[in-house]
């Protein structure tokens, strides 16, 4: 089982727009841009909105079937670990391991030991392709990443067995996912951390390493976009040097778990991969529940009278709502609009405000935010949500596939700038 150059992992919260999503693919593939879809979904997801892993799956297959799609597809159990990954195993063939929270977790000291012991002949300067200085390596440099990477590394390697035991080896892809800790990961670690998955023997199809800046849900790139452009091309040549060094597959490439819209950094993302020839997984478009709420407001009548009110509810909500969250999102609280001043907006106002669309002079990140991270608001109000979005169809799609084809797919894997 192998994971195209290009795919993209799309979220989809309520499970209605697989269709729609795909459709974005399509047309890509019409210009002759191959991207495999992933729908992928968290147990965070799953739990707040109440749906299973089995829905994730049934969605895709749907799509799959009614869009003609015939290339591969797979579905992700996004951001699992040992104590939740039994419930993803019949429904995914793609597992995002989690071990971000084993970071600085410290591993036996005979395996740092043998660890260091094992990798010591990269003490020193390593030459790699495409850095133009050498990697300077320290011994204590490498004591410090085992220190502070080891276990979790350790951890990957206990889930993957699971999964492997549980499905056998080969059927299915598997990431590793550093990306939800505080700390960027720099070259240098990653390519140990590479050393590490490849020590534990798990076949990565893609790593997800943390990178430098705020990746706040939804909303642009906050952070020096041109460190974070050496950096990602400093962490693709580190891939391609570490995938000969230590015989991890040969396709494994980066996943860029984007929390959506880092529209800033998609230029110098789809430069660096040309200039590399490299593939890349971004994870985005967990905001299509976004666009499912756009084209409710758009829809007018009812659906616009939803679209109210699950702002109004979310504003009245708004420290449960974002307390999952609070490491990803940045709500400046004194520029959300009021209760009030929502309802005497029309069908264009809530759209342009809520759209990522930043020439737009309505355009408020901190109203979209608070709306992205309130997702268990129309989950609760259930089926009257759940029938608009069948209703409003004709006027939600083309926004779902609009959103995902000309701000995402098109910046990164098409347009050269
Ligand atoms: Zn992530």
């Amino acid at each position: 089982m192998k994971l195209s150059k290009f795919s993209i992992g799309i979220g989809d919260r309520f499970t209605k727009q697989g269709k729609a999503q795909l459709a974005a693919l399509i047309k890509a593939k019409q210009q002759s841009v191959e991207i495999t879809p992933v729908w992928n979904k968290s147990h965070r997801e799953h739990t707040i909105i109440g749906t299973k892993p089995a829905d994730t799956r049934k969605e895709a297959d749907e799509a799959v079937t009614a869009c003609g799609w015939y290339g591969p597809y797979f579905v992700d159990a996004d951001h699992i670990g040992l104590k939740n990954v039994d419930m993803f195993i019949d429904s995914s063939d793609f597992f995002t391991l989690d071990v971000a929270d084993f970071i600085c977790k410290p591993a036996v000291e005979g395996d740092i030991e043998y660890f260091i012991k094992k990798h010591s002949s990269y003490i020193g300067k390593v030459k790699i392709a495409g850095i133009e200085r050498p990697l300077k390596i320290e011994r204590q440099q490498l004591q410090a990443i085992a220190a502070k990477f080891l276990y979790a590394v350790q951890q990957a390697g206990k889930i993957y067995r699971h999964i492997e035991s549980a499905k056998g080896a080969g059927n299915f892809l598997t990431e590793v996912s550093m990306d939800e800790t505080d700390q960027p990961q720099t070259p240098v670690e990653m390519f140990f951390i590479l050393a590490g998955l490849a020590d534990e023997g798990i076949p990565a199809a893609t790593i997800a390493p943390k990178f430098t800046g705020r990746f706040n849900k939804g909303v642009d790139y906050v952070g020096d976009a041109a460190k974070f452009a050496k950096e990602f091309e400093e962490d693709l040549a580190v891939v391609a040097f570490a995938v000969k060094e230590f015989g991890l597959p040969k396709d494994l490439k980066l996943s860029v778990h984007s929390g959506s819209d880092k529209f800033s950094i998609y230029a110098p993302i789809n430069k660096t991969l040309k200039k590399f020839n490299a593939g890349l997984h971004l994870k985005t478009a967990g905001t299509t529940w976004l666009e499912e709420l756009i084209g409710l407001a758009m829809a007018g009548g009812e659906g616009l009278k939803i679209a109210k009110e699950i702002y109004v509810k979310s504003l009245s909500r708004i420290d449960e709502l974002c307390q999952p969250y609070a490491t990803v999102i940045d709500i400046d609280r004194s520029k959300l609009p009021t209760a009030a001043d929502v309802a005497k907006w029309d069908e264009q106002r809530f759209a342009s405000t809520l759209r990522h669309d930043q020439s737009c002079k309505n355009y408020n990140p901190n109203f979209r935010q608070l709306i992205h991270v309130a997702y268990k608001i129309p989950a609760e109000i259930g089926s009257r949500f759940l029938d608009a979005l069948v209703k409003y169809e004709d006027v939600i799609a083309p926004n779902v596939t609009e959103n995902i084809y000309e701000r995402h797919i098109k910046p990164i894997f098409m347009m050269v700038k």
